[in-house]
């Protein structure tokens, strides 16, 4: 069985002073597959040291050598794209094609992220100022299991973009996605100590990372409480910080949509990764009138959906990644009936054939409310809630009446209808008509869905200080 038994610091794989053995579990089986060996708090700080040590010289290169590693990364990122997505599908049962299109999407992000520095002035002039933008310093990158790869990819692109050393701290259910990434990271040659990573408890090595002096700014992807914690323990020492928290996101049929392509579109923006997204369109909001369709619609849809082994291209959906999410799903399942939503397909229970991994049925419920607990909380599972509005007006409220805002979706053949829609949501993205990716367009949430933005010049400015500086010539008071 193979044990993951190094951390990545200044440069080189070594062993941590952390002694704890953490247990991979195939979700697929249920069976174990592998060990990670966790650093600790004092493995954290010899990461953070090494960043420390290593940000003055690299927080003076040029666009030209840090676009150079931008691009030595890209290519080692795609070099591996097969093996990162094997690695999804095996850690988190992530579906086969998703997978290797998101592992490819991956490698672009730093092509991306190069252009993005490429056209970005960090010298400016803001009336008598001359703004100069600077790293921010020494990162601390936090990130969760889905997507691991890609969460890392993007904050450490951009924060080499910036001038900025890190120091990541990858969800320990992950740690064969992090290990092909600190491969690409040590293939791609980069000056020791500007990419360290150290897996670890969250509250552990993530503390650490939060409370320490030396650590400029956290990036933190991951659930709210989470987020939460981490904002309250950088206060001290007034760390920056990114948090992409959860979401409830409101998917909003108009009445001129076509329901018949929408549906479909609908059970796979709340399916999507098997409903282990933070993105995932988990409140479909429909026009009353409409709601018997809808229902025949989605029912129709949900149980055409394949359930089964990730590594089978034909599947949509797998395993949830481990048994506390499985139980946790299932727990808002029973809610839902407990509540009085009536089911319209899937329910409690695995489905047929497939007891042995962490596979839950695709569920969706009709005659929702949005006061429900299946209709507020976060569920991360692929668990389709429908609720019904009589206005558009109606349909906007019910969008907003959540504590959340990281994206929404909206169906019209109006656009300009949508449009005005979308203007009247409270989320950090709003999709029209399907789903839609843009790696440059800021993503990040209103709410407690988050603080800052990811992506583009958006996200490269929160890596970065303006310093202004004032006067020409000798001119004292
Ligand atoms: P999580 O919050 O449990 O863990 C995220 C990371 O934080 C992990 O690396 C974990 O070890 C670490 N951590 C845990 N406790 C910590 C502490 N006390 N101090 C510092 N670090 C700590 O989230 P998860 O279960 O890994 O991921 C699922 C959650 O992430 C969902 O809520 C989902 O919505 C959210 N998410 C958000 C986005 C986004 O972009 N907004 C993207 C993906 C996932």
């Amino acid at each position: 069985m193979h044990t993951i038994d190094h951390i990545y610091i200044n440069g080189q794989f070594v062993t941590p002073h952390g002694e704890e053995l953490f247990d991979l579990i195939n979700p697929t089986t249920g069976q174990l597959d592998g060990r990670v060996r966790l650093g600790d708090a004092e493995d954290a700080r010899r990461a953070i040291a090494a960043a420390k040590a290593a940000f003055p010289a690299f927080s003076r290169t040029t666009k030209a050598e840090r676009g150079a590693m931008l691009q030595r990364l890209h290519d080692a990122v795609l070099a591996r794209a097969e093996d990162a997505a094997a690695a999804q599908v095996e850690e988190y049962g992530g579906p086969l094609n998703t997978s290797v299109g998101r592992s490819r999407y991956t490698a672009k992000m730093f092509l991306d992220v190069k252009k993005v520095m490429d056209d970005h002035a960090f010298v400016k002039t803001v009336n008598t100022a001359e703004v100069v933008l600077e790293p921010v310093g020494v990162v601390g990158i936090i990130t969760p299991w889905n997507s691991s790869a890609w969460f890392i990819a993007n904050k450490v692109a951009t924060a080499i973009a910036a001038g900025c050393t890190v120091v990541v701290k990858p969800s320990e259910l992950s740690a064969r996605q992090n290990q092909i990434l600190t491969e690409c990271f040590h293939a791609a040659d980069l000056p020791p100590g500007v990419v360290n990573i150290v897996n670890g408890r969250g509250d552990v090595v993530g503390h650490e990372l939060s409370v320490h002096p030396d650590v400029n700014k956290i990036s933190f992807t991951g659930s709210t409480a989470v987020g939460k914690s981490i904002a309250r323990l950088g206060v001290d020492t007034m760390k920056r910080v990114t948090l992409e928290l959860g979401g409830k996101s409101a998917n909003i049929l108009l009445d001129d949509a076509d329901f018949e392509k929408a549906i479909p579109a609908a059970i796979q923006a709340c399916f999507m990764n098997n409903g282990q997204a933070c993105i995932a369109g988990s409140r479909l909001l429909v026009p009353e009138e409409k709601l018997e369709l809808v229902a025949r619609l989605v029912k129709t849809a949900v149980e055409a959906v394949k359930v089964g082994d990730p590594h089978h291209a034909e599947n949509n959906i797998g395993p949830l990644v481990n048994q506390k999410q499985f139980e946790r799903v299932q727990r808002y399942i029973q809610i839902g009936i407990d509540e009085g939503a009536e089911l319209i397909a899937g329910g409690v229970g695995k489905p047929a054939g497939l007891e042995s991994g962490y596979f839950v049925k695709p569920t969706a419920f009709i005659g929702v409310n949005n006061n429900m607990t299946i209709a507020r909380e976060e569920i991360f599972g692929p668990v389709l809630s429908v609720l019904s509005y009589k206005t558009e007006e109606e349909a906007i409220d019910i969008a907003n009446d959540t504590p959340y805002g990281l994206q929404a979706y909206i169906s019209s053949t109006d656009l300009n209808r949508a449009h005005r829609v979308a203007r009247q949501i409270i989320a950090g993205r709003v999709h029209i008509n399907g789903i839609h990716d843009d790696l440059i367009a800021p993503f990040g949430g209103f709410k407690q869905s988050g603080i800052g933005r990811e992506f583009g010049p958006y996200g490269l400015e929160s890596y970065l200080e303006p310093k202004a500086i004032l006067g020409v010539e000798a001119q004292y008071l």
